[in-house]
């Protein structure tokens, strides 16, 4: 098998398995953390971030299901962050937090408790975004892609000529952009890119669109971002 399957790889504050899936030459480095794990390699791909936004979950579980069938090397995938707001259909996990704004960035900052973009109280004050950070520390991604739904769109916080960016817009017909139009401290871009240079690619499906049609549209794209990392001698 080419792959592993870590099934309460993490758990939630509500002890809600977080899954997390991987190329089975990376799985002794996650579940020892005192190896030293290879840097500036891994692509990983999360979903359900935000747990009312089916769209990132589903293009997560497919893209998990096609990798299942591949040989490829250097990946993570986290097929849903957000375990308990998804049960929920909520944006927010189970403390109302908003994990989008809760990672521990520079320009974190705290936001009213009933806030939709609660970031918590305190940064990274949260299991699901510590889960994330674990592996960041462990592992300094080479590129971090997070799937969500709003308006179709794809967000790049890296290198502007970022190929991996080209490849999801050619597959999608969304258009690449530099941010979302306003501020999100606290977001896993601000964490990874600002921060620490490390490539944050945001896709962000039409919302409550056809389920059927996130992975056809993605696919192409994200097989190369997939491929390209795993033959890449970086
Ligand atoms: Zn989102």
């Amino acid at each position: 098998m080419s792959f592993f399957k870590l099934k309460n790889w993490k758990q939630t504050a509500l002890n809600s398995d977080i899954e997390l899936y991987g190329s089975s030459e990376l799985q002794s480095y996650v579940e020892n953390p005192h190896l030293n794990a290879p840097q500036n390699k891994v692509l990983l791909l999360i979903g359900g971030v935000h747990g009312d936004e089916p769209e990132g979950v589903v293009l997560a579980e497919h893209c998990l299901e096609w990798l299942k069938g591949q040989n490829l090397q250097n990946w993570l995938l986290i097929p849903c962050l957000n375990v308990d707001g998804y049960k929920n259909n909520k944006r927010t996990n189970s403390q109302g937090v908003d994990l989008n704004r809760n990672f521990p960035s520079k320009n974190w900052v705290h936001s009213p408790n009933q806030d939709r973009y609660y970031s918590g109280s305190s940064p990274g004050s949260e299991k699901e975004t510590q889960a994330v950070i674990d592996l960041i520390n462990a592992f300094q991604p080479r590129l971090i892609i997070h799937c969500h739904s709003w308006k179709p769109c794809i967000v790049l916080s890296g290198p502007e000529d970022m190929k991996e960016a080209q490849y999801l817009s050619e597959s999608s017909g969304y258009e690449v952009v530099p941010d979302i139009g306003y501020p999100t401290p606290g977001s896993l871009s601000s964490y990874g890119w600002i921060d620490q240079k490390i490539p944050i690619i945001c896709t962000e499906e039409q919302e409550h669109s056809d389920l059927s049609q996130t992975w056809p549209r993605f696919a192409s794209g994200l097989k190369k971002v997939f491929q390209d990392n795993s033959d890449t001698d970086f």
